[in-house]
């Protein structure tokens, strides 16, 4: 998918809602991005999502490092003098903590980009604003982790102020903090002209797009572990997708609103079974399909060390747990996938985590991962959802991985971000 490919997007009540249709409109993204602006020798605020495994200050999977590069770079290009910010970890907010700091990041940045990245040990003093003074065109400076001081999660307007003093425009690329009203993503915006980054722009694009305009048949595949924190998920995909495919922990509560007797001792939400009949009714209604598992693999226990037998769904012994989808869904499903053009998946089918369990999710992850040398689209969500690729290694395979789990899941639920609400809007 390109960038601005006609994705119909529309902000209506404060929410991306695709009203393309309605409105007759082709939109894509409606904030102004880094080519709206003018950004030649100036000082540019970037709050990027650096938030990255770091262990004895070596730095894990550098996937976010990565999907800030275009912005980075194209600043650079542009000569601007580019200041990133960013949060690590979860840091008390009470100063300095060697394990958060992002001296490794920036170091990692420069190692990845071959820019001139300088790292400053300051966020908000004046260490950091003499460091962005000093600043030349064409460079890079990293600020030291902004959740060092606990204001900037309070969303306190003296860190905003600070921040944006130290540029002349703000640009939020973080797309994996965008769902939260914090100094660094929101605050900024209040100062600077702000807007939005080339990570930001595609995200948003490419999560709206699929109520918007997907290409057809779209089928949505949503599994994890429980229905209730899945519900507005589920809502919102019925409204736009062909065929939903359910799978998981929430399979088993999908039994019980469908009158099965028993799902034995698998993981059930049984104040949610109503919900769940609900969402079964609004997709008949819709003439959404649904498809549930018609076998699974169930174990006498939870652990690593369990084995599983295949049992047919509305036969599971009262003393087993529903572990994983079994063979004859994973054929089902893998031929529903088959037939789509485009594929939004988020939620594991089984506990992927245990070798044992990992089948049923393989199998859904490698049907998916054909669509795109087909000419379909698969956009992958959540953060279980993304390490289940990674872990069969067809991450390459997919078009669009997201690299924000808690964001990526509130625009799928129709929610709009603070972070891209503060941007301009596009003229
Ligand atoms: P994501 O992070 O992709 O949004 P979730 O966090 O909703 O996904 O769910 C992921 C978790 O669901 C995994 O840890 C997985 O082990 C669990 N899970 C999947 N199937 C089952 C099941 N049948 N029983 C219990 N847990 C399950
Ligand atoms: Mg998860």
């Amino acid at each position: 998918m390109a960038y601005a490919r006609g994705r119909a997007l529309f902000t209506c009540k404060r929410r991306y809602r695709p009203c393309s249709i309605q409105k007759g409109l082709d939109m894509a993204f409606t904030k102004k991005t880094v080519r709206d602006i003018d950004v030649d020798g100036k000082r540019v605020l970037v709050r990027v999502d650096f938030n990255v495994p770091i262990k004895d200050g070596v730095v894990g999977d550098t996937t976010r490092i990565q999907a800030a590069l275009p912005t980075i770079k194209y600043l650079v290009d542009h000569n601007a003098r580019v200041i990133l910010m960013s949060h690590l970890g979860r840091p008390d907010g009470t100063g300095f903590q060697a394990e958060f700091s992002l001296e490794p990041v920036a170091a990692k940045l420069a190692e990845l980009s071959g820019l001139d990245v300088t790292f400053v040990a300051d966020t908000y003093g004046e260490k950091a604003a003499a460091a962005v003074e000093a600043l030349e065109a064409g460079k890079v400076l990293v600020l030291e982790n902004v959740r060092f001081d606990k204001r900037e999660k309070k969303n306190d307007p003296e860190i905003a102020k600070i921040l944006a003093s130290y540029g002349d425009v703000f640009v939020l690329d973080a797309f994996g903090t965008a769902h939260r009203s914090q100094g660094s993503v929101v605050g900024p915006a209040a100062y600077l002209p702000a807007v939005a980054g080339f990570l930001l722009e595609k995200e948003v694009d490419t999560l709206t797009g699929i109520f918007a305009a997907p290409e057809r048949p779209f089928v949505a595949i949503v599994g994890g572990s429980k229905v209730s924190s899945k519900i507005g998920v589920l809502d919102h995909l019925i409204d736009s997708a062909d065929t939903l495919i359910i799978g998981g922990g929430m399979a088993y509560t999908f039994f019980l609103a469908k009158g099965y007797k028993t799902v034995g001792t698998s993981l059930k939400e049984e104040d949610w079974v109503e919900r769940a009949a609900e969402m079964l009714k609004k997709a008949e209604d819709k003439g959404v399909q649904i498809l549930l598992p018609i076998d699974n693999v169930v174990a006498d226990h939870f652990g690593e060390d369990a084995t599983g037998e295949v049992v047919a769904s509305d036969s599971i012994p009262e003393d087993r747990m529903g572990m994983d989808i079994g063979p004859k869904t994973e054929a089902l499903y893998a031929e529903a996938i088959k037939g789509a053009k485009t594929v939004f998946w988020n939620g594991p089918m089984g506990v992927f985590e245990f070798d044992n369990f990992a089948h049923g999710t393989q199998a859904v992850a490698e049907a998916v991962a054909e669509l795109k040398d087909n000419g379909g689209t698969s956009i992958i969500g959540g953060g279980d959802s993304v390490a289940a690729v990674n872990k069969f290694d067809l991450a390459d395979k997919m078009s669009w991985i997201s690299t924000g789990g808690g964001a990526s899941m509130e625009l799928v639920e129709g929610k709009a971000l603070p972070g891209v609400e503060a941007l301009n809007d596009a003229e």
